[in-house]
């Protein structure tokens, strides 16, 4: 993953070292109520399924709990399950909206693993395509990754739309 040349991380990045107390948007966004606008693709009865606005690569999935809890040992039964339902139906809709070629699904626990918001658990999922830069829209700078994340999201709410009609 750290071949990636994600120019865009630059911004996240800068914003995590700088010394502003850190919010927690695993809980801020799903109680907002305006799940397009922070590209919430799918909620469950206990987790819900974001795209990452810093992602890794096209369709990179953030997948927690709505509850504020910093690791999988501190998780109900239900919401385990409910976190690995919600990482399944992410890969389903990747598959579906972007086919990719593989996968990466990881877990970050705590600041020195590499966790961005360390006290609230979350599972990244990120589509890889085989050379990886021939599907990613060559990016020359910020600019061009909101229209991406809004036709990133769009395929993603038609393929959860067609998983899921009876
Ligand atoms: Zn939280």
């Amino acid at each position: 993953m750290e071949r990636l040349w994600a120019p865009w991380r630059m911004k996240y990045i800068t914003s995590i070292t700088s010394e502003k107390p850190k919010e927690c948007i695993f809980c801020r966004k799903p109680s907002e109520g305006k799940d397009e606008e922070n590209f919430i693709v799918y909620r469950g009865p206990n987790c819900f399924i974001m795209l990452n606005i810093f992602p890794y690569n096209t369709g990179h999935l953030l997948i927690a709990p709505y509850s504020h809890k910093p690791s999988l040992m501190d998780l109900t039964e239900e919401e385990l399950l409910g976190l690995m339902k919600c990482t399944s139906l992410g890969l389903r809709l990747l598959t579906e909206a972007l086919k990719p070629d593989g996968f990466n699904v990881g877990i970050n626990i705590g600041r020195f693993a590499g966790a961005g918001v360390e006290d609230h658990i979350h599972v990244h999922v990120v589509p890889r395509w085989a050379g990886d830069t021939n599907f990613m829209t060559v990016v020359s700078g910020t600019k061009v990754l909101p229209e991406l994340l809004k036709d990133t999201y769009s395929r993603l709410k038609e393929a959860l739309a067609k998983l899921t009609q009876p």
